[in-house]
């Protein structure tokens, strides 16, 4: 019996962080369904990858070998198929760039009810799935009908199985309809400043419009060095282009999860903060003691930036 399978992601021969989350997030639904958690890995070193995703808690781990990198024709074959064979009551896929491209398509072929963005999930007599409206201002709670659902969790929002399991590892034999693969992916190019995830950094420093002009960035750049901290920043920076869009943290950016998370002139504007509340400290500097970042600091420096940021350089060197 499976009750719920969670479809891993990779890129570039690593596992990305949410598919070990995928894992806590289907461990928990299958424990309240009192049941069996899958997990698959499509495409890639799949057998290097299934032994890595054999975590506490994995019943069983499906590796479907076709192609190297993810490839929407493939994808939606395979899970479709993982489907029909297993028929699991929960259908578990990350909120990822990838996972966005083929878990609609996988959910309407099958006729599954789909909720995107969960950030927490439980299952009664249904899946209960949270997720957050008026840019994270409010939570809600949708309860799916249907015994048969799928849903797509936010990265950052579980955390990681950790501890080896001893799952059973099983090939999943498929044939891909290869009329039905429409693409192929001709190579991998990293947008500039592409080999940064800010989403890894256990520090960040991070640069809002207090900054003023983009020849300041450096001063926040030898704060992040001095740190030995990663450089991140709000939507303005980015739009302005004074950073690439790589390093923008909050709605339309990142989700972020460092320790600590250094907000400089930023003042804290509600699609900035849903990308960021979860890091575990928070310090803002920002010389408007009403700035709304302060609801959420640990820390607040209620000064100018240019005389805070110097003296913090001097301090860590
Ligand atoms: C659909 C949508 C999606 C969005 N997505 C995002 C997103 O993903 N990420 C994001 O960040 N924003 C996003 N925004 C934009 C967001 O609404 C804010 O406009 C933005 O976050 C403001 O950036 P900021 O805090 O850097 O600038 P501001 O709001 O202008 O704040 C600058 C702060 O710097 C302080 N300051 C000024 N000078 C100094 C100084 N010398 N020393 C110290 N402090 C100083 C000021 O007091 C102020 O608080 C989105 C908006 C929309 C509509």
């Amino acid at each position: 019996m499976t009750d719920v399978l969670a479809i891993a992601e990779h890129r570039r021969g690593e596992l990305r962080d949410v598919s070990y989350e995928l894992i806590s997030a289907g461990r928990g639904l299958a424990d309240d369904l009192g049941g069996e958690l899958h997990v698959a890995v499509v495409s890639g070193q799949v057998e290097e990858f299934a032994r890595r995703l054999d975590r506490e808690g994995v019943d069983v781990v499906h590796t479907v070998s076709d192609g190297e990198e993810f490839n929407h024709g493939v994808y939606v074959q395979a899970v479709e198929a993982l489907i029909e064979e297993l028929d699991p009551t929960v259908l578990l896929m990350p909120n990822s760039v990838n996972g966005l491209d083929y878990g609609p398509a996988v959910a309407n072929r099958l006729g599954r009810p789909l909720v995107t963005d969960v950030v927490d999930a439980s299952f009664d007599d249904g899946l209960v799935a949270t997720r957050e409206m008026y840019g994270s201002k409010v939570e809600t709670t949708v309860e799916v009908g249907g015994d048969r659902v799928a849903a797509m969790i936010r990265g950052g929002e579980w955390p990681g199985a950790s501890g080896n399991g001893d799952a059973e590892i099983r090939e999943f034999e498929f044939e891909v309809d290869e009329s039905a693969v429409r693409t192929s992916v001709a190579g991998f190019e990293e947008v500039a400043g592409g080999d940064v995830d800010i989403a890894d950094a256990e520090v960040l420093v991070s640069v809002g419009r207090g900054i003023e002009e983009e020849e300041n960035i450096e001063l926040i750049e030898e704060l992040a060095d001095a740190l030995d901290a990663t450089l991140s920043a709000s939507r303005p920076i980015v739009d302005n282009e004074w950073l690439p869009p790589n390093r923008q943290v909050g709605q339309s950016g990142k989700t972020v999860t460092p320790e600590v998370y250094i907000a400089i002139g930023i003042s804290g504007a509600v699609q900035h903060v849903a990308g960021m509340k979860g890091s575990e400290t928070i310090v803002a500097i920002n010389t408007d003691p009403n700035a709304p970042i302060f609801d959420i600091a640990d820390y607040g420096i209620v000064d100018d930036l240019f005389d805070v940021v110097p003296a913090l350089i001097a301090e860590f060197e």
